[in-house]
């Protein structure tokens, strides 16, 4: 595996690539990898030529009171878990190297952004749009892995796509999960052991809904309150958001219907957690 830490080289490299008729595989992270990080390069080795991850804790997406300067980073542990994937090259370019001084350009999509963790989180989007069609650019890849993790990420980046005519494949990896339900996350290396225990109540909430809704219930507004219910009744949780949203628009929904996702951001102690699933 390569490292390559600058933007001209890694694009001399796609060039070379490309010219060839090979295809790329990108996979964007902010590195601190997990089983999460590991499926989504399985799933570019499976639909590429050539792996390139990039590792870039991106400061323009990051708020001015949250986790820039203390997200975990292990830069020789990424490269070892990298490297036994198969990966070709990691990208891990420097924050001067992505933003020079004199960059006056940003890639906005509404609309999509402006709900869910857009509405506590401005800005954030802007800085992933930006980040991602920077990343498209220099890395010229045919097919790019993003993790349904982040569902509103995902539905922000198709967005981006279709509208600025890239002829990219973005394919969506369904959630890895802790064997006991939690969403794997580079942020839950912040929480301690009683807090870790605390974060399952995303995963119950998840069952919790799957149960009603085969139950029948299509009541909106009744299971988001049974659920704030069963997450408040959690010492230490601060809920941002719980709704029920349609999959493509992210519309909130007052009935459910096939394509409902529960979305929620919940922070435990100062930890923000966010899990999702299509529950019909
Ligand atoms: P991050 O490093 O947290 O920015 O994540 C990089 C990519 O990995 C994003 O596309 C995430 O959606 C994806 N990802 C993070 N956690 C998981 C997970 N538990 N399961 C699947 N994909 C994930």
């Amino acid at each position: 595996m390569e490292i390559i830490r600058n933007p001209a080289a890694m694009t001399s490299w796609a060039n070379r690539v490309t010219a060839t008729g090979a295809a790329i595989g990108l996979v964007p992270t902010m590195g601190y990898f997990h089983e999460g990080h590991l499926s989504l390069m399985r799933a570019a080795r499976k639909g590429a030529d050539h792996v390139v991850v990039s590792l870039f804790v991106n400061p323009i997406q990051f708020g001015p009171n949250e986790d820039l300067a203390a997200y975990p980073r292990d830069f020789a542990r990424d490269c070892r878990l990298a490297e036994a994937e198969g990966v070709d090259i990691l990208f891990a370019p420097e924050a001067a190297g992505m933003y020079p001084e004199a960059t006056k350009t940003k890639v906005v999509v509404s609309g999509l952004t402006s709900g869910l963790c857009g509405g506590s989180r401005p800005g954030h989007f802007d800085g992933v749009t930006t980040v991602v069609a920077k990343l498209f650019n220099v890395v010229k890849p045919r097919i790019a892995i993003f993790g349904q993790k982040d569902f509103q990420q995902l539905a922000v980046i198709r967005q981006m796509v279709r509208d600025l005519n890239w002829d990219i494949e973005i394919v969506g990896h369904p959630i890895v999960r802790e064997a006991d339900g939690l969403a794997m996350s580079s942020r839950n290396s912040y929480l301690s052991a009683d807090q870790r225990r605390t974060a399952l109540c995303l995963y119950r909430a998840i069952r919790h809904a799957g149960e009603r809704v085969r139950q029948g219930v299509v009541d909106a507004e009744l299971l988001v309150a049974e659920i704030t219910e069963m997450i408040h009744s959690q010492g230490g949780v601060e809920i941002d958001y719980i709704a029920l949203v349609d999959r493509d628009s992210l519309e909130p929904l007052g009935v459910l219907r096939p394509g409902t996702l529960l979305a929620m951001a919940v922070k435990v102690g100062r930890t923000r957690l966010i899990d999702n699933d299509l529950i019909c």
